[in-house]
């Protein structure tokens, strides 16, 4: 059990994947990593956004955090750290674990923890791969996060999904026992229909689909007294952000959520009124979350009463 107090409350958790719209992989042939610096930035003003509903709601979140972007926005960083929240790592380059050599990994890992615990002036525990790209084959990035000290990992989608996804991994929180140690993984949240597992943990899922997938599953994981696991991304929030020239696909899994419909209810309005998604957060999703004077401790902390 991951969580001593469950049967009271379970405390789900609320994730940020904290990185630039332009550095998801689906655009990593349109804006390769060589033209990162050259893209304008428009992170520190969505997070901002992110940071003032988690403290309206007195709720701490876990930034999963690039290398890349402590090093370009140290003090949006520490901003984070010093609010209570924890940081995170999601590698350096957003590289998935799939196109890395077990050499690579550890480069990414290593020295995204180094900047991450120097820029936050806080150790740095947990570990979400780039696109939740830990999947059937990859599992010796098990081994270079517990030999990088990692204390927990949060990569694994158990589900049948075409890019990612390890379907028949555990859905709850559970222990990971390798050759080089063991390692808690947290995996993203999911839903059960017809015996079919469903992704419904946030992101394009959150956006995208009927809420009432996100509460469903949300609300499983609360009478299984197993913690689940929301993420967002601070593009998803963004509704100026530059509409790059990429396939279809990736437009569709990009763009499209509330703004969409907003936009179609409108009759083709460009604009967006982000309070209706910040409403959305607020209403569907929140209630969900435990309040940080509940649990009297940083999410962190809430790990190592695992006992590791
Ligand atoms: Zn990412």
């Amino acid at each position: 059990m991951l969580v001593e107090t469950a049967r009271a409350e379970v405390v789900h958790i609320f994730s940020v994947d904290l990185e630039e719209y332009f550095q998801v992989n689906a655009f990593e042939t349109s804006v390769p990593r060589d033209d990162w610096d050259r893209m304008t930035s428009r992170l520190e003003a969505s997070a901002d956004v992110l940071l003032d509903l988690l403290s309206a709601h007195e709720t701490l979140a876990t930034f999963f955090t690039l290398g890349w972007i402590a090093d370009r926005h140290p003090g949006l960083v520490r901003r984070i750290a010093d609010l209570g929240h924890e940081v995170a790592s999601h590698g350096w380059w957003h590289r998935r674990v799939t196109h890395c050599t077990p050499a690579e990994f550890r480069a990414e890992v290593v020295d995204s923890r180094a900047i991450l615990e120097d820029v936050a002036g806080r150790p740095v525990y947990g570990h979400r791969a780039p696109s939740f790209s830990i999947v059937p084959g990859s599992e010796w990035a098990f081994d270079v996060l517990i030999e990088a000290g990692y204390t927990y990992d949060s990569s694994i989608f158990p589900v049948h999904r075409g890019d990612y996804g390890y379907p028949g991994a555990k859905p709850d929180a559970n222990r990971i026992e390798r050759p080089a140690g063991d390692i808690l993984e947290l995996p993203l949240a999911t839903t059960t229909v017809a015996g079919l597992r469903f992704p419904a943990a946030g992101g394009g899922y959150f956006r995208q689909l009927p809420y009432a997938i996100t509460r469903r599953a949300f609300a499983e994981h609360s009478e299984r007294d197993s913690p689940g696991m929301f993420y967002v991304h601070p593009w998803e929030i963004d509704p100026d952000q530059p509409r790059l020239a990429v396939p279809w696909l990736a437009k569709l899994r990009h763009y499209r959520g509330p703004e969409g419909r907003f936009r179609a209810s409108r009759g083709c309005c460009p604009s967006f009124d982000s309070r209706q998604w910040n409403g959305r957060i607020r209403k569907f999703v929140y209630p969900f979350l435990p309040r940080a004077r509940d649990r009297g401790c940083t999410q962190r902390r809430g790990v190592l009463r695992v006992g590791i």
